[in-house]
Protein backbone atom coordinates (compact mmCIF):
# COMPACT_ATOMS: atom_id res chain seq x y z
CA UNK A 1 0.00 0.00 0.00
CA UNK A 2 1.56 3.50 -0.49
CA UNK A 3 2.50 5.66 2.15
CA UNK A 4 2.07 9.04 3.23
CA UNK A 5 3.76 11.53 5.21
CA UNK A 6 1.94 13.98 6.66
CA UNK A 7 3.81 17.17 8.48
CA UNK A 8 1.92 19.75 10.09
CA UNK A 9 3.48 22.73 11.05
CA UNK A 10 3.08 24.77 14.47
CA UNK A 11 0.06 27.20 13.32
CA UNK A 12 -1.94 23.88 11.67
CA UNK A 13 -2.40 22.05 15.02
CA UNK A 14 -2.36 25.72 17.14
CA UNK A 15 -6.28 25.02 18.78
CA UNK A 16 -8.85 22.16 19.22
CA UNK A 17 -10.44 23.27 15.69
CA UNK A 18 -7.04 22.69 13.94
CA UNK A 19 -6.43 19.80 15.58
CA UNK A 20 -9.54 18.24 14.58
CA UNK A 21 -8.62 19.20 10.75
CA UNK A 22 -5.43 17.97 10.64
CA UNK A 23 -6.99 14.82 12.09
CA UNK A 24 -9.93 15.05 9.06
CA UNK A 25 -6.84 15.50 6.47
CA UNK A 26 -5.43 12.52 7.73
CA UNK A 27 -8.03 10.18 7.42
CA UNK A 28 -8.97 11.49 4.22
CA UNK A 29 -5.24 10.53 3.06
CA UNK A 30 -5.76 6.91 4.84
CA UNK A 31 -9.24 6.73 3.14
CA UNK A 32 -8.01 7.18 -0.07
CA UNK A 33 -5.82 4.03 -0.17
CA UNK A 34 -2.84 4.83 2.06
CA UNK A 35 -1.03 4.16 5.18
CA UNK A 36 -0.40 7.57 7.17
CA UNK A 37 2.39 8.45 8.86
CA UNK A 38 1.97 12.25 10.06
CA UNK A 39 4.63 14.14 11.76
CA UNK A 40 3.50 16.89 14.10
CA UNK A 41 5.44 20.22 15.30
CA UNK A 42 4.78 21.90 18.64
CA UNK A 43 1.19 23.77 18.35
CA UNK A 44 1.43 27.54 17.37
CA UNK A 45 4.13 29.22 19.23
CA UNK A 46 4.87 26.76 22.22
CA UNK A 47 8.09 26.25 21.58
CA UNK A 48 8.79 29.84 21.43
CA UNK A 49 7.14 30.50 24.91
CA UNK A 50 8.39 27.36 26.88
CA UNK A 51 12.20 28.86 25.39
CA UNK A 52 11.11 31.91 27.09
CA UNK A 53 10.06 30.34 30.06
CA UNK A 54 13.38 28.47 30.73
CA UNK A 55 15.23 31.85 30.20
CA UNK A 56 13.25 33.55 32.47
CA UNK A 57 14.53 31.21 35.02
CA UNK A 58 17.85 30.82 34.38
CA UNK A 59 20.34 32.78 31.81
CA UNK A 60 22.09 29.64 31.19
CA UNK A 61 19.53 26.80 31.17
CA UNK A 62 21.08 23.67 30.88
CA UNK A 63 20.90 21.70 27.00
CA UNK A 64 19.63 18.40 28.63
CA UNK A 65 16.88 20.28 30.62
CA UNK A 66 16.17 22.78 27.62
CA UNK A 67 15.47 19.31 25.29
CA UNK A 68 13.51 17.91 27.97
CA UNK A 69 11.15 20.98 27.93
CA UNK A 70 11.45 21.50 24.71
CA UNK A 71 10.21 18.05 23.57
CA UNK A 72 6.80 18.08 25.48
CA UNK A 73 5.67 20.42 22.91
CA UNK A 74 5.61 17.93 20.49
CA UNK A 75 4.47 15.27 22.81
CA UNK A 76 1.03 17.27 23.68
CA UNK A 77 0.70 17.47 20.14
CA UNK A 78 0.67 14.02 19.01
CA UNK A 79 -1.42 13.51 21.93
CA UNK A 80 -4.19 15.44 21.17
CA UNK A 81 -4.35 15.01 17.50
CA UNK A 82 -4.35 10.91 18.15
CA UNK A 83 -7.27 11.45 20.16
CA UNK A 84 -8.56 13.85 17.55
CA UNK A 85 -8.09 11.07 14.87
CA UNK A 86 -10.27 8.88 17.16
CA UNK A 87 -12.82 10.66 17.80
CA UNK A 88 -13.11 10.89 14.21
CA UNK A 89 -13.52 6.64 13.84
CA UNK A 90 -10.16 5.99 12.58
CA UNK A 91 -7.89 3.78 14.59
CA UNK A 92 -4.37 5.93 15.50
CA UNK A 93 -1.60 5.98 17.88
CA UNK A 94 0.97 8.88 19.16
CA UNK A 95 4.57 7.78 18.81
CA UNK A 96 7.09 9.98 20.84
CA UNK A 97 10.44 10.42 19.09
CA UNK A 98 12.12 7.10 21.42
CA UNK A 99 8.60 5.23 20.09
CA UNK A 100 9.07 5.84 16.65
CA UNK A 101 13.16 4.76 16.84
CA UNK A 102 14.93 8.43 16.17
CA UNK A 103 18.32 7.71 17.97
CA UNK A 104 20.72 10.70 17.85
CA UNK A 105 24.03 11.32 19.51
CA UNK A 106 24.25 13.61 23.15
CA UNK A 107 24.12 17.08 21.15
CA UNK A 108 21.40 18.44 22.54
CA UNK A 109 19.31 21.37 20.53
CA UNK A 110 20.73 20.49 17.95
CA UNK A 111 21.32 16.56 18.05
CA UNK A 112 22.13 14.21 14.77
CA UNK A 113 19.76 11.46 13.91
CA UNK A 114 22.05 8.39 14.09
CA UNK A 115 19.38 5.18 13.79
CA UNK A 116 15.73 5.24 12.69
CA UNK A 117 14.41 1.70 13.53
CA UNK A 118 10.82 1.50 11.30
CA UNK A 119 9.81 -1.63 13.07
CA UNK A 120 7.43 0.02 14.95
CA UNK A 121 5.75 2.11 12.93
CA UNK A 122 5.33 -0.29 10.36
CA UNK A 123 3.85 -2.84 12.73
CA UNK A 124 1.40 0.08 13.64
CA UNK A 125 0.74 0.81 9.79
CA UNK A 126 -0.22 -2.73 9.09
CA UNK A 127 -2.61 -2.87 11.82
CA UNK A 128 -4.39 -0.29 10.21
CA UNK A 129 -3.41 2.86 12.36
CA UNK A 130 -2.62 5.89 11.39
CA UNK A 131 1.13 6.73 13.60
CA UNK A 132 0.70 9.44 14.34
CA UNK A 133 4.72 11.17 15.36
CA UNK A 134 6.27 13.37 17.57
CA UNK A 135 8.29 15.62 14.92
CA UNK A 136 11.52 17.27 16.10
CA UNK A 137 12.59 14.77 18.50
CA UNK A 138 15.32 11.39 19.53
CA UNK A 139 17.02 9.48 22.04
CA UNK A 140 20.43 9.31 22.97
CA UNK A 141 21.84 5.96 23.74
CA UNK A 142 21.51 6.46 27.59
CA UNK A 143 17.72 7.53 26.99
CA UNK A 144 18.21 10.97 27.31
CA UNK A 145 15.71 13.08 25.12
CA UNK A 146 16.99 15.31 22.87
CA UNK A 147 15.91 17.46 19.91
CA UNK A 148 17.45 18.19 16.48
CA UNK A 149 17.27 22.06 16.21
CA UNK A 150 14.57 24.67 15.14
CA UNK A 151 12.55 23.85 12.40
CA UNK A 152 13.38 19.87 13.23
CA UNK A 153 10.41 18.56 12.59
CA UNK A 154 10.68 18.73 8.72
CA UNK A 155 13.91 16.72 8.83
CA UNK A 156 12.09 14.38 10.86
CA UNK A 157 9.53 14.07 8.03
CA UNK A 158 11.77 13.89 5.50
CA UNK A 159 14.05 11.27 7.08
CA UNK A 160 10.73 9.00 7.62
CA UNK A 161 9.24 9.82 4.02
CA UNK A 162 13.14 8.38 2.86
CA UNK A 163 13.45 5.44 4.80
CA UNK A 164 9.45 4.43 3.97
CA UNK A 165 10.00 4.92 1.17
CA UNK A 166 6.51 7.32 1.19
CA UNK A 167 4.81 7.91 -1.89
CA UNK A 168 4.85 11.47 -1.31
CA UNK A 169 5.52 13.78 1.95
CA UNK A 170 3.12 16.69 2.14
CA UNK A 171 3.85 19.45 4.65
CA UNK A 172 0.62 20.87 5.28
CA UNK A 173 0.88 24.64 6.50
CA UNK A 174 -0.46 28.03 6.43
CA UNK A 175 0.14 28.98 2.95
CA UNK A 176 -1.17 26.86 -0.41
CA UNK A 177 1.85 26.42 -2.36
CA UNK A 178 4.74 27.86 -4.33
CA UNK A 179 3.94 31.04 -6.24
CA UNK A 180 5.62 32.57 -9.40
CA UNK A 181 6.43 35.37 -7.20
CA UNK A 182 5.27 36.95 -4.29
CA UNK A 183 1.83 37.68 -4.96
CA UNK A 184 1.55 40.96 -2.03
CA UNK A 185 4.21 42.57 -5.17
CA UNK A 186 2.99 40.66 -8.56
CA UNK A 187 -0.89 40.28 -8.32
CA UNK A 188 -1.34 37.82 -11.16
CA UNK A 189 1.52 35.49 -9.42
CA UNK A 190 0.20 31.78 -9.80
CA UNK A 191 0.18 29.45 -7.87
CA UNK A 192 2.81 26.33 -9.53
CA UNK A 193 1.61 22.96 -9.83
CA UNK A 194 5.23 21.63 -9.67
CA UNK A 195 8.36 22.90 -9.45
CA UNK A 196 12.50 20.73 -9.60
CA UNK A 197 13.98 20.42 -6.46
CA UNK A 198 16.90 22.73 -8.49
CA UNK A 199 14.41 25.51 -9.09
CA UNK A 200 13.08 25.78 -5.82
CA UNK A 201 16.80 25.99 -4.14
CA UNK A 202 17.16 28.98 -6.54
CA UNK A 203 14.36 29.98 -5.30
CA UNK A 204 14.95 29.75 -1.95
CA UNK A 205 13.21 33.53 -0.99
CA UNK A 206 10.25 31.98 -2.40
CA UNK A 207 9.74 28.89 -0.96
CA UNK A 208 12.19 28.75 1.38
CA UNK A 209 10.77 30.83 3.76
CA UNK A 210 8.14 27.63 4.38
CA UNK A 211 10.87 25.01 3.67
CA UNK A 212 15.03 24.04 4.89
CA UNK A 213 16.81 24.06 1.95
CA UNK A 214 18.37 21.20 3.56
CA UNK A 215 15.37 19.12 3.34
CA UNK A 216 14.39 20.15 0.16
CA UNK A 217 18.31 19.05 -0.98
CA UNK A 218 17.60 15.92 1.54
CA UNK A 219 14.46 15.05 -0.40
CA UNK A 220 16.14 15.84 -3.92
CA UNK A 221 19.05 12.82 -2.80
CA UNK A 222 16.21 9.88 -2.00
CA UNK A 223 13.99 10.98 -4.90
CA UNK A 224 11.11 12.05 -1.81
CA UNK A 225 8.66 13.84 -3.55
CA UNK A 226 7.83 16.96 -1.30
CA UNK A 227 3.74 18.48 -2.06
CA UNK A 228 3.22 21.90 0.06
CA UNK A 229 -0.26 22.27 0.60
CA UNK A 230 -2.51 24.60 2.58
CA UNK A 231 -4.06 22.81 6.17
CA UNK A 232 -6.93 24.39 6.10
CA UNK A 233 -8.27 23.70 2.72
CA UNK A 234 -8.14 20.93 1.13
CA UNK A 235 -6.74 21.76 -2.41
CA UNK A 236 -3.91 20.67 -4.32
CA UNK A 237 -1.07 22.97 -3.42
CA UNK A 238 2.63 22.51 -4.77
CA UNK A 239 4.55 19.41 -5.65
CA UNK A 240 8.53 19.66 -5.59
CA UNK A 241 9.82 16.87 -7.95
CA UNK A 242 12.44 15.84 -9.89
CA UNK A 243 10.80 17.92 -12.71
CA UNK A 244 8.85 21.07 -12.92
CA UNK A 245 5.85 21.73 -14.80
CA UNK A 246 8.09 21.49 -18.11
CA UNK A 247 11.65 21.06 -18.44
CA UNK A 248 11.00 23.42 -21.14
CA UNK A 249 9.60 26.63 -19.02
CA UNK A 250 12.38 29.20 -19.20
CA UNK A 251 11.12 30.89 -16.32
CA UNK A 252 9.26 29.29 -13.71
CA UNK A 253 9.48 31.70 -10.73
CA UNK A 254 10.97 35.36 -9.85
CA UNK A 255 12.43 36.04 -6.20
CA UNK A 256 13.85 38.91 -4.76
CA UNK A 257 15.47 40.12 -2.32
CA UNK A 258 14.46 43.57 -1.17
CA UNK A 259 17.13 45.21 1.36
CA UNK A 260 20.89 45.16 0.11
CA UNK A 261 23.52 47.29 0.34
CA UNK A 262 26.55 46.82 -2.11
CA UNK A 263 30.49 46.70 -0.96
CA UNK A 264 32.90 47.39 -4.05
CA UNK A 265 36.74 47.11 -3.40
CA UNK A 266 38.44 48.69 -6.71
CA UNK A 267 42.17 48.96 -8.05
CA UNK A 268 42.89 45.66 -6.11
CA UNK A 269 46.13 43.28 -7.42
CA UNK A 270 44.74 41.24 -9.72
CA UNK A 271 47.06 37.77 -8.57
CA UNK A 272 46.44 34.83 -6.46
CA UNK A 273 45.80 35.12 -2.88
CA UNK A 274 44.11 38.78 -3.24
CA UNK A 275 40.46 37.38 -2.74
CA UNK A 276 41.43 34.53 -0.83
CA UNK A 277 42.33 37.56 1.69
CA UNK A 278 38.99 39.61 1.35
CA UNK A 279 36.67 36.66 1.54
CA UNK A 280 38.35 35.96 4.85
CA UNK A 281 37.97 38.65 5.78
CA UNK A 282 34.36 38.04 5.26
CA UNK A 283 34.01 35.28 6.93
CA UNK A 284 36.27 35.89 9.94
CA UNK A 285 33.25 38.43 10.72
CA UNK A 286 30.16 35.41 9.24
CA UNK A 287 29.03 38.32 7.06
CA UNK A 288 26.14 36.66 5.46
CA UNK A 289 27.35 37.44 1.46
CA UNK A 290 24.86 37.09 -1.84
CA UNK A 291 26.12 38.20 -4.71
CA UNK A 292 29.89 38.40 -5.50
CA UNK A 293 31.36 39.77 -8.73
CA UNK A 294 34.61 39.94 -10.18
CA UNK A 295 35.26 41.04 -13.54
CA UNK A 296 38.67 40.25 -15.73
CA UNK A 297 41.25 42.62 -14.36
CA UNK A 298 43.47 45.04 -16.82
CA UNK A 299 46.53 46.59 -16.31
CA UNK A 300 47.34 44.95 -13.44
CA UNK A 301 44.44 45.79 -11.17
CA UNK A 302 41.19 43.96 -9.98
CA UNK A 303 37.78 44.73 -8.82
CA UNK A 304 35.13 42.52 -6.92
CA UNK A 305 31.37 43.50 -5.55
CA UNK A 306 29.78 42.10 -2.96
CA UNK A 307 26.24 42.42 -1.47
CA UNK A 308 24.75 41.91 1.68
CA UNK A 309 22.19 42.45 3.95
CA UNK A 310 21.54 46.03 4.59
CA UNK A 311 22.06 45.64 7.94
CA UNK A 312 25.38 43.86 7.63
CA UNK A 313 26.54 47.34 5.52
CA UNK A 314 28.94 48.55 8.46
CA UNK A 315 30.41 45.32 8.97
CA UNK A 316 31.13 44.78 5.59
CA UNK A 317 32.81 48.09 4.84
CA UNK A 318 35.01 47.25 7.75
CA UNK A 319 36.21 44.15 6.43
CA UNK A 320 36.59 45.21 3.54
CA UNK A 321 38.70 48.21 4.82
CA UNK A 322 40.68 45.80 6.64
CA UNK A 323 41.54 43.42 3.52
CA UNK A 324 42.79 47.27 1.41
CA UNK A 325 45.08 48.19 3.96
CA UNK A 326 46.90 44.69 4.26
CA UNK A 327 46.85 44.35 0.24
CA UNK A 328 48.07 48.02 0.57
CA UNK A 329 45.93 48.87 -1.93
CA UNK A 330 42.93 49.58 -3.26
CA UNK A 331 39.78 51.47 -2.37
CA UNK A 332 36.28 51.01 -0.68
CA UNK A 333 33.18 51.68 -2.44
CA UNK A 334 29.52 51.19 -1.71
CA UNK A 335 25.92 51.47 -2.78
CA UNK A 336 23.00 51.27 -0.62
CA UNK A 337 19.10 51.00 -0.91
CA UNK A 338 19.60 48.09 -3.97
CA UNK A 339 17.37 45.31 -4.30
CA UNK A 340 18.00 41.56 -6.43
CA UNK A 341 15.76 39.97 -9.01
CA UNK A 342 16.50 36.73 -9.44
CA UNK A 343 14.57 34.45 -12.42
CA UNK A 344 15.11 30.94 -12.59
CA UNK A 345 13.85 28.23 -15.02
CA UNK A 346 15.39 24.80 -15.51
CA UNK A 347 14.67 25.15 -19.41
CA UNK A 348 17.49 28.32 -19.48
CA UNK A 349 19.87 24.77 -19.49
CA UNK A 350 18.42 24.26 -23.15
CA UNK A 351 17.41 27.43 -24.09
CA UNK A 352 19.20 30.94 -25.98
CA UNK A 353 17.56 34.27 -25.25
CA UNK A 354 16.27 34.00 -21.50
CA UNK A 355 18.81 36.57 -20.51
CA UNK A 356 18.48 39.00 -23.71
CA UNK A 357 14.35 38.62 -22.84
CA UNK A 358 14.81 39.75 -19.23
CA UNK A 359 17.38 42.34 -19.87
CA UNK A 360 15.09 43.63 -22.65
CA UNK A 361 12.04 43.83 -20.61
CA UNK A 362 14.61 45.52 -18.14
CA UNK A 363 15.31 48.34 -20.48
CA UNK A 364 11.48 48.82 -21.69
CA UNK A 365 10.29 49.22 -18.34
CA UNK A 366 13.08 51.86 -18.01
CA UNK A 367 15.38 49.75 -15.41
CA UNK A 368 18.94 50.27 -15.17
CA UNK A 369 20.93 46.91 -14.12
CA UNK A 370 23.54 47.49 -11.61
CA UNK A 371 25.08 43.39 -11.19
CA UNK A 372 24.48 40.69 -13.10
CA UNK A 373 25.26 37.42 -12.10
CA UNK A 374 24.19 34.01 -13.14
CA UNK A 375 24.15 29.76 -13.24
CA UNK A 376 22.96 27.42 -15.40
CA UNK A 377 19.16 27.94 -14.05
CA UNK A 378 19.30 31.75 -12.33
CA UNK A 379 19.66 35.28 -13.74
CA UNK A 380 20.07 37.86 -10.94
CA UNK A 381 20.42 41.04 -11.67
CA UNK A 382 20.90 44.12 -9.22
CA UNK A 383 18.45 46.84 -9.71
CA UNK A 384 17.91 50.40 -7.68
CA UNK A 385 15.41 49.51 -4.68
CA UNK A 386 12.46 52.07 -6.03
CA UNK A 387 12.70 50.11 -9.31
CA UNK A 388 12.08 46.52 -8.06
CA UNK A 389 8.42 46.08 -7.57
CA UNK A 390 8.18 47.56 -11.38
CA UNK A 391 11.22 44.74 -12.50
CA UNK A 392 9.33 42.14 -11.02
CA UNK A 393 6.08 43.26 -12.46
CA UNK A 394 7.61 43.64 -16.10
CA UNK A 395 9.24 40.33 -15.73
CA UNK A 396 6.15 38.45 -14.81
CA UNK A 397 4.26 39.58 -17.54
CA UNK A 398 6.91 39.29 -20.46
CA UNK A 399 7.55 35.39 -19.60
CA UNK A 400 3.48 35.04 -19.27
CA UNK A 401 3.89 33.36 -15.83
CA UNK A 402 0.43 34.14 -14.79
CA UNK A 403 -0.91 31.32 -17.57
CA UNK A 404 -0.60 27.59 -16.53
CA UNK A 405 1.87 25.92 -18.66
CA UNK A 406 0.13 23.19 -20.94
CA UNK A 407 1.50 20.76 -19.66
CA UNK A 408 -0.58 19.42 -16.51
CA UNK A 409 1.35 16.64 -14.83
CA UNK A 410 -0.30 14.37 -12.10
CA UNK A 411 0.38 15.77 -8.55
CA UNK A 412 0.38 14.56 -5.66
CA UNK A 413 0.97 10.29 -5.23
CA UNK A 414 3.15 10.93 -8.26
CA UNK A 415 4.83 7.52 -8.92
CA UNK A 416 8.40 7.48 -7.96
CA UNK A 417 10.28 7.69 -10.88
CA UNK A 418 13.97 6.21 -11.36
CA UNK A 419 14.97 7.49 -8.72
CA UNK A 420 19.06 8.30 -8.09
CA UNK A 421 21.95 4.95 -7.06
CA UNK A 422 20.55 5.37 -3.52
CA UNK A 423 17.32 4.56 -3.29
CA UNK A 424 17.61 1.89 -6.41
CA UNK A 425 20.46 -0.53 -4.54
CA UNK A 426 19.25 -0.49 -1.43
CA UNK A 427 17.48 -3.31 1.06
CA UNK A 428 15.38 -1.69 3.71
CA UNK A 429 18.10 -2.38 5.89
CA UNK A 430 20.94 -0.54 3.51
CA UNK A 431 18.64 2.13 2.82
CA UNK A 432 18.12 3.04 6.36
CA UNK A 433 21.96 3.32 6.77
CA UNK A 434 22.61 5.22 3.62
CA UNK A 435 19.73 7.75 4.79
CA UNK A 436 21.27 8.34 8.44
CA UNK A 437 24.33 8.32 7.22
CA UNK A 438 23.05 11.05 4.99
CA UNK A 439 21.54 12.42 7.56
CA UNK A 440 24.06 12.58 10.53
CA UNK A 441 26.37 15.56 7.41
CA UNK A 442 23.22 16.79 6.69
CA UNK A 443 24.68 19.90 8.66
CA UNK A 444 28.18 19.61 7.51
CA UNK A 445 28.26 18.87 4.45
CA UNK A 446 28.07 22.50 2.87
CA UNK A 447 29.82 21.62 -0.83
CA UNK A 448 28.76 18.33 -2.32
CA UNK A 449 30.21 18.89 -5.58
CA UNK A 450 32.76 20.84 -7.79
CA UNK A 451 32.45 20.99 -11.84
CA UNK A 452 35.37 21.57 -14.09
CA UNK A 453 33.92 22.57 -17.68
CA UNK A 454 36.33 23.04 -20.38
CA UNK A 455 34.14 23.63 -23.41
CA UNK A 456 33.83 27.63 -23.02
CA UNK A 457 35.59 30.39 -24.19
CA UNK A 458 35.13 34.47 -22.53
CA UNK A 459 34.03 37.60 -23.98
CA UNK A 460 34.76 40.96 -22.32
CA UNK A 461 33.75 43.86 -23.45
CA UNK A 462 35.15 47.05 -21.34
CA UNK A 463 34.20 50.77 -21.20
CA UNK A 464 30.66 50.18 -22.40
CA UNK A 465 28.11 53.02 -21.51
CA UNK A 466 26.35 52.30 -18.75
CA UNK A 467 22.97 52.55 -20.23
CA UNK A 468 19.71 51.32 -20.25
CA UNK A 469 19.02 48.93 -22.78
CA UNK A 470 22.77 48.08 -23.59
CA UNK A 471 22.96 44.54 -21.82
CA UNK A 472 19.36 44.00 -24.20
CA UNK A 473 20.95 44.64 -27.53
CA UNK A 474 23.72 42.70 -27.46
CA UNK A 475 22.50 39.27 -25.82
CA UNK A 476 19.59 39.96 -27.74
CA UNK A 477 22.03 39.48 -30.80
CA UNK A 478 24.25 36.64 -29.53
CA UNK A 479 20.74 34.71 -28.82
CA UNK A 480 20.06 35.19 -32.79
CA UNK A 481 22.59 33.99 -33.82
CA UNK A 482 21.43 30.46 -31.44
CA UNK A 483 24.67 31.16 -29.46
CA UNK A 484 24.12 29.38 -25.69
CA UNK A 485 25.28 31.80 -22.83
CA UNK A 486 26.33 30.45 -19.68
CA UNK A 487 27.67 32.67 -17.25
CA UNK A 488 27.00 36.13 -17.45
CA UNK A 489 29.29 38.89 -14.82
CA UNK A 490 29.01 42.93 -14.64
CA UNK A 491 30.65 44.54 -12.11
CA UNK A 492 28.97 47.92 -10.78
CA UNK A 493 29.91 50.51 -13.52
CA UNK A 494 31.72 53.87 -12.61
CA UNK A 495 32.23 57.29 -14.10
CA UNK A 496 28.85 55.84 -16.95
CA UNK A 497 31.19 53.25 -17.65
CA UNK A 498 30.69 49.33 -17.28
CA UNK A 499 32.54 45.86 -17.88
CA UNK A 500 30.64 43.08 -18.85
CA UNK A 501 31.85 39.59 -19.31
CA UNK A 502 30.10 36.49 -20.59
CA UNK A 503 31.09 32.31 -21.48
CA UNK A 504 29.84 30.57 -24.64
CA UNK A 505 30.87 27.45 -25.92
CA UNK A 506 34.18 27.83 -27.43
CA UNK A 507 33.16 26.76 -30.95
CA UNK A 508 31.42 29.48 -31.36
CA UNK A 509 33.60 32.67 -30.45
CA UNK A 510 34.15 33.94 -34.08
CA UNK A 511 30.29 34.02 -34.77
CA UNK A 512 29.77 35.89 -30.94
CA UNK A 513 32.80 38.77 -32.01
CA UNK A 514 31.23 38.98 -35.15
CA UNK A 515 27.62 39.58 -33.40
CA UNK A 516 29.00 41.90 -30.72
CA UNK A 517 31.10 43.42 -32.99
CA UNK A 518 28.13 44.61 -34.84
CA UNK A 519 26.13 45.98 -31.81
CA UNK A 520 29.17 47.85 -29.91
CA UNK A 521 29.50 50.02 -33.39
CA UNK A 522 27.58 53.12 -32.19
CA UNK A 523 30.37 53.10 -28.73
CA UNK A 524 33.79 52.59 -30.86
CA UNK A 525 35.28 53.66 -27.28
CA UNK A 526 34.01 49.65 -25.86
CA UNK A 527 36.80 47.35 -25.68
CA UNK A 528 36.16 43.85 -26.96
CA UNK A 529 38.39 41.32 -25.76
CA UNK A 530 38.32 37.36 -25.60
CA UNK A 531 39.87 34.00 -24.78
CA UNK A 532 38.94 31.51 -26.55
CA UNK A 533 39.86 28.27 -23.99
CA UNK A 534 38.68 29.35 -20.25
CA UNK A 535 38.20 26.94 -17.15
CA UNK A 536 34.90 26.89 -15.50
CA UNK A 537 34.90 25.64 -11.53
CA UNK A 538 31.82 25.93 -9.88
CA UNK A 539 31.53 24.69 -6.39
CA UNK A 540 27.96 23.55 -5.72
CA UNK A 541 26.20 22.52 -2.56
CA UNK A 542 23.60 24.55 -0.05
CA UNK A 543 24.16 26.96 3.28
CA UNK A 544 26.73 28.49 0.79
CA UNK A 545 25.95 31.93 1.78
CA UNK A 546 25.12 30.78 5.64
CA UNK A 547 28.40 29.30 5.18
CA UNK A 548 30.48 32.53 4.23
CA UNK A 549 33.91 29.99 5.11
CA UNK A 550 33.20 28.52 1.64
CA UNK A 551 34.34 31.53 -0.07
CA UNK A 552 37.42 31.41 1.93
CA UNK A 553 38.37 27.77 1.93
CA UNK A 554 37.62 28.24 -2.07
CA UNK A 555 40.25 30.98 -2.57
CA UNK A 556 42.48 29.99 -0.08
CA UNK A 557 42.43 26.66 -2.17
CA UNK A 558 43.04 28.87 -5.77
CA UNK A 559 45.57 30.90 -3.80
CA UNK A 560 47.82 27.91 -2.92
CA UNK A 561 47.71 26.16 -6.34
CA UNK A 562 48.48 29.61 -6.86
CA UNK A 563 45.67 29.90 -9.72
CA UNK A 564 44.44 33.60 -11.10
CA UNK A 565 40.81 34.22 -10.77
CA UNK A 566 39.75 36.10 -13.44
CA UNK A 567 36.00 36.13 -12.77
CA UNK A 568 33.65 35.10 -9.97
CA UNK A 569 30.08 35.03 -9.87
CA UNK A 570 27.18 33.62 -7.51
CA UNK A 571 24.02 31.84 -7.02
CA UNK A 572 22.06 30.57 -4.33
CA UNK A 573 23.91 27.24 -4.57
CA UNK A 574 26.98 27.59 -6.26
CA UNK A 575 30.14 29.41 -6.73
CA UNK A 576 31.46 29.72 -9.58
CA UNK A 577 34.93 31.04 -11.04
CA UNK A 578 37.04 30.97 -14.33
CA UNK A 579 40.45 30.51 -14.34
CA UNK A 580 42.86 30.12 -17.51
CA UNK A 581 42.40 26.92 -19.24
CA UNK A 582 45.77 25.81 -18.43
CA UNK A 583 45.10 26.29 -14.52
CA UNK A 584 41.68 24.22 -14.66
CA UNK A 585 42.54 20.67 -13.97
CA UNK A 586 44.82 21.93 -11.19
CA UNK A 587 42.50 24.31 -9.89
CA UNK A 588 39.79 21.63 -10.08
CA UNK A 589 42.00 18.85 -8.20
CA UNK A 590 42.65 21.90 -5.26
CA UNK A 591 39.30 22.33 -4.96
CA UNK A 592 37.91 18.68 -4.61
CA UNK A 593 41.01 17.99 -2.18
CA UNK A 594 39.91 21.13 0.24
CA UNK A 595 36.35 20.10 0.45
CA UNK A 596 37.01 16.48 0.88
CA UNK A 597 35.73 15.11 -2.56
CA UNK A 598 38.38 13.45 -4.23
CA UNK A 599 38.17 10.25 -3.77
N1 LIG B 1 8.78 22.94 17.43
C1 LIG B 1 10.08 23.05 16.88
C2 LIG B 1 10.34 24.50 16.48
O1 LIG B 1 9.49 25.34 16.62
C3 LIG B 1 10.27 22.17 15.70
C4 LIG B 1 9.45 22.51 14.50
O2 LIG B 1 8.50 23.28 14.55
O3 LIG B 1 9.77 22.00 13.43
O4 LIG B 1 11.42 24.81 16.05
MG1 LIG C 1 7.43 25.47 15.24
Amino acid sequence: MPIVVQKFGGTSVADANRILNAARRAIAAKRAGNQVVVVVSARGDKTDELIELANSITDTPPAREMDMLLSTGEQESVALLAMAVQKLGEPAISLTGYQIGILTDSTYTKARIKKISTDRMKKALDAGQIVIAAGFQGIDDDFNITTLGRGGSDTTATALAAVLEADVCQILTDVDGIYTTDPRIVKEARKLERISYDELLELTSLGGGKLHSRSVEFAKKYNVHLAVVSSFEDKPGTLIAPEGESESSMVTGLAIVKNEARVSLVDIPDRPGVMSLIFSKMADRKIPIDMVVQDVGSGGLAEVSFTVPEGDLAATLTAAEEAAQELGAGKVLHGTNLSKVSAVGAGMRTHTGVAAQMFKTLADAGVNIGMITTSEIKISVQVRREQVSDALQSIHRAFALEKPTPVSLEVGHAARSTGDAATKKATRAELERDVVARLSSMEDIVVSEVDLDTNQARITIRQLPDQVGIAALLFGAVAEGGIMVDMIVQNVGHDGRTNLSFTIPSADVNQCLLLVREVLEPWPSAELTHDGHIAKLSVKGIGLRTHTGVGQKMFQALAEAEVNVQIINTSEIQISAVVAAASGPAAHKALMKVFGLSK
